[in-house]
Formats: structure tokens, sequence, C-alpha cells
């Protein structure tokens, strides 16, 4: 049994990070920690979520607040990283066709604000891994346009790719954490558990 209580850092710069960190208190032996500073990404965070948002301005603060550089060294490193939406745009290596200078660990190209004005924001629901029926909320969301090679796609919707997973990385177009189903939340915590953490 784990004595301690799992670290999992929240990116807490701007967009829904109060919502992952809400899904995380549900779940026993998780703490979540929101990562607005250097000082906040200690050795024992054993997971890190970026959340939905805005990316440009997430992107513009990351650089700010010094905390791209970290961050993108412990993904490459092997931390295990779950982006949301905003969050898949930031870990994703190209966004709209040209190279991305973000956290850019993930071997997939996406293309933002993809789905058009008239469904901007959606809900449905989709498989995930070998499971089903998983309420999804699609905001002003992402499209998966390039597959890399040690990609999985976890999830497809209508065709198109809403979730995907590259070793230590997963991510999704949706946003689980607007949702009441905490199983892909569950699925990054197991991922966590298997990873080894940093320090
Ligand atoms: N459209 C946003 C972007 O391009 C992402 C939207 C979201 O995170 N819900 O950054």
């Amino acid at each position: 049994m784990r004595s301690r209580p799992i670290a999992i850092g929240v990116l807490a710069l701007q967009g829904a990070f109060q919502e992952h960190i809400r899904v995380l208190e549900r779940f026993p032996g998780v703490a979540p920690r929101e990562i607005r500073r250097p000082a906040d990404f200690r050795s024992d965070v054993a997971g890190l979520i970026i959340p939905g948002g805005e990316s440009t301005v997430m992107a513009k603060l990351l650089a700010d607040f010094a905390l791209l550089a970290p961050l993108r060294q412990a993904v490459r490193n092997g931390l295990p990283a779950f982006g949301t939406c905003a969050g898949l745009i930031l870990l994703a290596r190209e966004i709209d066709g040209a190279p991305a200078d973000r956290i850019a660990t993930l071997d997939v190209t996406v293309k933002r604000n993809a789905y058009g004005r008239q469904l901007d924001s959606f809900a449905t629901s989709g498989p995930f891994d070998d499971e089903d029926g998983f309420p999804m909320t699609f905001i002003r969301a992402p499209a998966v346009t390039r597959i890399g090679r040690g990609v999985r796609v976890l999830s497809m919707v209508d065709g198109v790719p809403v979730a995907v997973r590259q070793d230590n990385i997963l991510a999704t177009a949706f946003h689980p954490e607007l949702t009441a189903d905490d199983r892909v939340h569950r699925y990054f915590l197991g991922m966590v558990r298997g990873i080894p953490t940093r320090s």
C-alpha cells in the first residue's frame, strides 16, 4: 500500500484547471497540485494535466512564467502527461501544419478550431480504449489530422481521432473533466501508477 498520496500537477495558468482538480479530488490517494510557478513543479509530481483553455494564451504564460522548458523536459523524460483540448494542442508536435514550439512531445498534427462555427461546441458520446459510452464535450476543439508512428488512437468520433496515446502522453480533443464520468482520469491515473516517477 502507498502511504503518501500521489501528487498530480495541474497546470493552473489559464483555462479549465479547477474542473480537473475537482475530478482528481474524488480519487483516494491522489493529491492534485496547482502548477503556476516552477517551484510548484517539484520532483514528487508524478503526473501532469494540461487543461483546456486558449492554447495561445497558455503558451505565452508558460513562457512568461518560465514553465515551458521544465515541463517539456519532464514530459520528454517520461513524466505521464494528460492534455485536454488546448492541452492536446500544447502537446502536439505540429499545429495547423507548422512545427510547434510548445511542449511538442506528442507526434501528431492538430488543426485548431476544426469543427467550424456551427459546431463550435457540442456534446456526444463515444468509445475510449476498450469501453463505450463516454460522454464527450467538445468546445472549439482541435482535430487530430496526422498520427505519428508510435501513437495509438484510443477513440474516434465520426472518423476523427479524439483521444490518442503515445507512451507516457495521453491527449483528448474533448473535455472529460466537464462530465460526471471519471473513467478517462482513472485511465490516466493508471498510467501514472504504471510509469516510474521522476525522483
Ligand atoms: N480553441 C482553443 C485553442 O485553440 C481550444 C479550446 C479548448 O481548450 N476548449 O486553444
